[in-house]
């Protein structure tokens, strides 16, 4: 009999009004769904708290927290669901994805828009759903269940915050789709080069995202870059990866970084396409001064994916061609182009 734990962490599924009406964490019913879910399945489920919080509250060290439990109870399990807010469910999912390395079993993220006690609720559904990939599919990747679909976590963004159908992978089609039944698409599935099962859960987390629009005064951020309090940037261009190339403050930024040796990762405003620093003119820039496309990432994968390049490696060298390598599933092989 297959052995599922199933790690809570907060976010709605286990929210409560207070006294102003205010969403907040409530009181975990980890005996309530011992009581409902375990039925189901034929199979052992184990509950664990790890935390119980709105997950816009998540730094970094909550994604190691994860990871860790999830590293240290490997070998009892054969499949692992994390119960998490949906705010930040991508960049755990895309964090989890690079910390556990040659994973052989399936780590399923699942939250819900509704809390578990309130009426109409998709809390049990999702988590139930999640259960049953965890245990029956043949997925060894952190992937998301919601509203019984399942995507490559770092391929995730939450685009809805009404409607039960809260995230999409833009760029990666979804990998499992459960309705009367549950069909894989065994050929979309991440399966990383052999190796055993490891975790690297170094990061550096000083990183700061510039959003292109019109307008901006780019020195503003320059200090940042000089004083070292900034590490890596990740710029938010437009469509293709194109920026205002004749902006003397934007110039000035990416001088300061190339002379800071501060790497800078182009995604896209975007969500879908892919970024391509050889289109237009506009963004010949930025091949210039040595930027890194982030082609198909998303903006979520691409922070998270810098703080770990940033906390892997000093080398500048190195840290770019880990941006441009497909280390999880998180971007096309660059090959395909
Ligand atoms: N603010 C909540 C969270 O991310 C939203 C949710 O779970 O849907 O924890």
């Amino acid at each position: 009999m297959k052995r599922i734990a199933i790690l809570h962490t907060g976010g709605t599924f286990s929210m409560q009004s207070d006294d102003q009406g205010l969403l907040t964490p409530g009181n975990y019913a980890l005996d309530y769904i011992q009581k409902t879910v375990p039925p189901l399945f034929n199979a052992e489920l184990h509950q664990k708290q790890l935390f119980n919080l709105d997950s816009s509250l998540f730094r970094p060290e909550h994604w190691v927290g994860i990871a860790n439990e999830v590293y240290a109870t490997y070998d009892d399990f054969d499949g692992f669901v994390v119960v998490h807010g949906t705010d930040t469910m991508a960049y755990t999912a895309a964090a989890l994805s690079f910390f556990l390395k040659n994973l052989g079993k399936p780590v399923v993220l699942t939250g819900s828009q509704l809390p578990l006690k309130m009426k109409r609720s998709d809390a049990l559904s999702n988590l139930i759903s999640a259960v049953e990939v965890a245990n029956s599919s043949d997925l060894r990747e952190v992937a998301v269940q919601f509203n019984n679909t399942v995507f490559r976590g770092n391929r995730v963004k939450k685009k809805d915050a009404w409607d039960f159908d809260a995230f999409y992978s833009p760029n990666y089609r979804t990998l499992v789709k459960l309705g009367i039944t549950m069909e894989q698409f065994h050929n979309r599935f991440f399966r990383p080069a052999s190796g055993v099962f490891e975790i690297d859960t170094r990061l550096d987390p000083r990183v700061l995202l510039v959003p292109i629009f019109p307008g901006f005064d780019y020195t503003s951020i320059v200090p940042a870059v000089e004083g070292g309090s900034t590490r890596g940037i990740v710029i938010e261009a437009y469509g293709s990866g194109n920026v205002p190339s004749d902006d003397p403050g934007l110039e000035a930024l990416f001088k300061a970084a190339a002379d800071h040796r501060v790497p800078i990762a182009v995604c896209s405003q975007s969500p879908a396409g892919k970024v391509n620093l050889r289109l237009y003119k506009v963004a010949s820039r930025a091949e210039y001064y040595g930027l890194v496309s982030a082609v198909d990432m998303t903006r979520e994968a691409t922070i998270v994916k810098l703080m770990v390049a940033l906390g892997r490696y000093a080398d500048l060298e190195k840290i770019k061609r880990f941006m441009q390598l497909n280390i999880a599933g998180e971007k096309e092989d660059e090959t395909s182009d």
